[in-house]
């Protein structure tokens, strides 16, 4: 039997959510349409999206679902800039995932001036660096929320306060973040805060962006769905699917997965005395761990492990393939090169980190032999 340890990269879909999707299978309807039919999948729709407001204290026209968190992030980083044709300057962290950094080079491309912030040994966020960084000209301010590397979480309460206090739109990409703890958006002044169903054990091609009432955020896409945000018939099994996921996530045991992740943390460290723990003076999500081991590179350990059934990754999953070593290790000072990140999820077993703590010692002295 295999075991999964690389949910950041993508999770297990739920049965709830397969029930969900081929429900709306059936139901075919387009929510758009007047009939029968189409009445029937606009409940759905609705009640789909009130579901998925619950998770973030949202209110449910405040949702625009989207294809993904790569599209989440686009529409509020563009969308701002749009909004403001005038400012030409962007502030983010040096951390983010790429489907950011990669927007932002591009900006840069056509003349922004973007602020990439710099983060200390743990992963943690200089907040005084952060609010010098806005001025009059910032047209937005985007940091992630949770970090799918390392697990760091950023004061994204603090952040958002800090932009509105200056006058900034901020966003909040929350894709590591949401179904893992809990995000108040009736507390935290975030203007826009994009997520990902296939994080949270829904299908992939599915997610969703918040939009603060009253912003009037121009869409990637024209037409007249999601009130004009973002056009295109909706992807109601989708939706669906990741409405379910939300449902989970409501009644998930995150408690129950930080004491496997520490169990991990605490097993690994007892026995392998090369391994240290990336980001562990952080405030961290309970699922994720990053761990580096001394000059052995990770390719080797994770060929090693993937040889025993143990499936877990050097990094983020699209540049896992590469050979280049995490921006985000290398931006803490961290041993990038021999880094491994266990990422856990509600399926994730007592059993599941026994294996791995029975196998890993044994394969890194192997490797530190040669
Ligand atoms: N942001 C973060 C922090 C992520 O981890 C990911 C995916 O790994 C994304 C954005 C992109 O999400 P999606 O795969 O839905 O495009």
């Amino acid at each position: 039997m295999s075991i999964y340890l690389d949910s950041n990269a993508t999770t297990q879909v739920a049965k709830e959510c397969v029930q969900a999707l081929l429900e709306c299978m059936e139901d075919f309807g387009n929510p758009s349409s007047t009939h029968l039919f189409g009445q029937a999948a606009k409940k759905r729709l609705m009640d789909a999206r009130a579901q998925v407001a619950a998770l973030l204290s949202a209110s449910p026209q405040e949702l625009v679902f989207t294809s993904s968190g790569t599209e989440g992030n686009h529409m509020a980083i563009r969308g701002a800039c749009a909004m403001h044709p005038e400012k030409r300057h962007v502030v983010t962290s040096r951390v983010e995932h790429p489907s950011t950094l990669s927007l932002v080079a591009h900006l840069e491309a056509q003349g922004y001036r973007v602020t990439l912030l710099d983060v200390d040994e743990n992963g943690n966020l200089d907040l005084d660096a952060f609010e010098n960084s806005i001025n009059d000209e910032t047209a937005i301010a985007s940091l992630m929320w949770a970090n799918n590397e390392t697990g760091v979480i950023f004061p994204i309460m603090d952040a958002a306060k800090i932009a509105k206090s200056k006058g900034c739109l901020f966003h909040t990409d929350a894709v590591q973040a949401a179904g893992k703890m809990e995000i108040d958006l009736s507390s935290v002044p975030a203007d826009f805060l994009s997520f990902s169903g296939h994080k949270m054990h829904a299908p992939k091609g599915m997610g969703a962006l918040f939009v603060r009432k009253g912003i009037k955020l121009p869409p990637l896409f024209f037409g007249h769905q999601e009130r004009g945000r973002r056009g295109g018939t909706e992807n109601l099994p989708g939706i669906a699917a990741l409405a379910a996921a939300c449902r989970l996530a409501m009644e998930a045991d995150a408690g129950r997965i930080t004491a496997l992740r520490n169990k991990l943390e605490e097993g690994v460290v007892a026995r392998i005395d090369i391994a240290r723990i990336n980001g562990v003076g952080a405030d961290r999500v309970g699922n994720t761990s990053n761990v580096s081991f001394g000059n052995i590179e990770s390719e080797a350990i994770l060929t090693d492990l993937d040889r025993e059934g143990i499936c877990a990754s050097s990094g983020a999953a699209c540049t896992a393939g590469g050979s280049e070593p995490s921006h985000v290790l290398r931006a803490m000072g961290a041993q990038a090169g021999s880094a491994i990140r266990f990422s856990l999820s509600r399926y994730t077993q007592d059993e599941d980190i026994e294996k791995l703590l029975g196998i890993l010692p044994g394969l890194v002295e192997k490797r530190r032999m040669q």
